[in-house]
């Protein structure tokens, strides 16, 4: 028997195709969650090349859920601003949201393929839960009434059919599974070229991202400027509308433009190109994330302009959404209607990052005169007026609010924020920050000074991800408790705008679902009950029975 044929089951709950980030931090959760999966990565290994390198605090968080946090937090510089310049003269300082209550840095810059490695291994954690096959390549894609049946091929060439009931496609922009399911990216592309070229280069400076708008070194392009671990420096910069791009990645062109622009802002030291590639900004989304029993997450589903930073961070939302779905269905605990909530909030998302990274890409790189024009204005302006300056401000990744999502619980306190649809926001609260509780089941913050509670005793109730840990946040210690927080400086009380006896419900990947005062247990069991039960049709998560000619 081949290597092949011993190391694929021809079962499995949950097969992902891709082994990108989006897909090993996929298959980190399902597996954490008990869910088995099984990754097929048509490469060997990590990513190669310029890729990801800005992390932001949300991802920090999802990237906590699978135990990753730490070595990618200790490997990665963190930054919380940057500066802009129009010709030589400093245009723009900007900070971004940051206080130290935050547990993570707004923002950290790290290679893409120490994120797929870091979720590589916790994937390893889970193990028998979640398995990854390298060198393999989903080939041909049949969904059936009650299982989607995957061909996967080895580098050798080799064949096998692998029965699942889900199929995830994070295989990336130019996702395989899209194009057998017969499915196209909608939305437009930018036509206005960048080179991106990583170098490596020791140097002291600041960790911050850098704009420069017709720089003496360049004139007439646009340049961006990320440091990232090793000494590793991402440079981009805007290629004329003329220039050919096969001319434009050509060494012997794009090494004169670094060395110019190293040169301009006093970097001597020797330095060497790692990567050089060209890009163009995309706009581009599935409008259903579900087809079946095939769904789509990252790059596979969407395109969003590297401007804004908003794709693997996108990525990564869509993962931790979905994670904890599908986890409920293949265990039988909800309906495979769940994962339809899955596609509305996350095409809403992908709709949002979309009209905000277009924003930044129109203004990094103006299509037309027109836009030029109004660009140069805001720039030779934002140098002598502060209330021009947030027109050239780089709008940074935040999570999307599910403002009209359908598993939103209509609030008896609904002018109070954050409500449902919102993301739970963080505190630190007796030396513990509440964004750390989320990413296993839900989280009840129970707002009460009061000694005893009824809903507070119905406390952890097993129901694996559809559990709920209640915690009670109090003002003055109230007890011996082990789940209580004691909110000393009443900051989660104002953040979350509680009263005495307010609760507030979070879902497991940290938005909220519902919040009341004073509910009763029943109010808070019916919430959680569609999460809970099992459905009717027992198909949505027995393993499918051969078919007779595959016997
Ligand atoms: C220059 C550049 C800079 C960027 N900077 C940022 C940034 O700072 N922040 C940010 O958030 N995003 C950034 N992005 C975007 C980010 O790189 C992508 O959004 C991210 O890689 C998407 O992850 P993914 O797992 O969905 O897809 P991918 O990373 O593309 O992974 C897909 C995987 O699927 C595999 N695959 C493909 N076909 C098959 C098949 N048939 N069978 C099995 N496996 C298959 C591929 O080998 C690949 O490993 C940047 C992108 C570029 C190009």
């Amino acid at each position: 028997m081949s290597a092949l044929n011993r190391a694929l089951p021809e079962y499995v709950p949950v097969l992902i195709a891709g082994g990108g980030p989006v897909g090993l931090t996929l298959a980190a959760l399902l597996g954490r969650y008990g869910v088995e999966c099984l990754v097929v990565e048509a490469d060997p290994s990590y990513c190669e090349g310029s890729r990801a390198i800005c992390i932001s605090r949300r991802s920090q968080e999802i990237m906590g859920w699978i135990g990753a946090d730490k070595p990618l937090v200790e490997k990665g510089l963190p930054w919380t601003g940057g500066r802009s310049y129009f010709r030589s003269t400093e245009v723009l300082r900007f900070s971004m949201p940051s206080d130290p209550t935050e547990r993570f840095a707004p923002m950290i810059n790290i290679q893409q393929f120490y994120v797929e490695e870091l979720a590589h291994r916790a994937t390893q954690v889970t193990t028998p839960n979640a398995d990854v096959h390298w060198s393999s390549r989903v080939v041909d894609v049949e969904q059936r009434a009650d299982a989607v049946h995957v061909t996967v091929e080895a580098t050798g060439g080799e064949r096998r059919v692998v029965r699942a009931n889900w199929l995830v496609a994070c295989d990336g922009g130019r996702s395989t599974v899209r194009e057998l399911s017969r499915l196209a990216l909608e939305g437009m592309q930018y036509e206005g070229r960048y080179v991106i070229v990583d170098i490596e280069q020791a140097t002291e400076r600041t960790v911050e991202r850098l704009a420069w708008f017709d720089p003496p070194s360049n004139p007439g392009s646009t340049i961006l400027m990320h440091r990232q671990p090793d000494n590793v420096w991402r440079i981009d910069y805007q290629v004329a509308d003329d220039e050919d791009p096969v001319e434009a990645v050509k060494p012997e062109n794009v090494l004169p433009r670094v060395e110019s622009h190293l040169r301009m802002i006093g970097e001597s030291a020797p330095w060497k190109p790692l990567w050089i590639s060209i890009y163009n900004a995309k706009c581009l989304t599935l409008n259903d994330y579900r087809h079946g029993r095939v769904l789509f997450a990252g790059d596979a589903a969407h395109l969003v302009p590297i401007f804004g930073v908003r794709g693997l961070n996108s990525g990564l939302d869509d993962a931790g959404n979905l994670a904890w779905k599908l986890a409920l269905v293949v265990q039988g605990r909800a309906s495979a209607g769940l994962l339809d909530s899955y596609s509305s909030e996350r095409v809403h998302a992908t709709r949002q990052n979309i009209a905000y990274g277009a924003k930044s890409t129109e203004f990094m790189a103006p299509p037309h005169a027109g836009f030029r024009l109004m660009r140069e204005a805001a720039l030779r302006l934002a140098s002598e007026d502060t209330t021009v300056r947030s027109l050239i401000n780089p709008r940074q990744s935040t999570p999307i609010e599910y403002s009209d999502s359908r598993l939103n619980i209509p609030s008896d306190d609904r002018n109070a924020r954050p409500r449902a649809g919102d993301v739970a926001p963080e505190a630190l609260v007796q030396g513990r920050h509440l964004t750390a509780l989320f990413g296993a089941g839900f989280v009840g913050l129970l707002f009460s000074d009061r000694p005893r509670s009824a809903l507070k005793e119905r406390g952890a109730i097993e129901y694996g991800v559809a559990r709920l840990d209640v915690w009670r946040v109090s003002r003055t210690a109230v007890g011996k408790d082990t789940n209580a927080l004691v909110d000393e400086s009443g900051e989660a009380w104002r953040r979350y705008a509680a009263v005495e006896g307010s609760f507030v419900l979070v879902r497991p990947d940290g938005y909220v679902l519902g919040r009341w005062i004073d509910p009763s247990w029943g109010i808070i069991d019916t919430a959680l009950a569609r999460f809970r039960s099992r459905p009717n049709t027992e198909d949505e998560t027995r393993a499918p029975a051969l078919a007779q000619d595959e016997r």
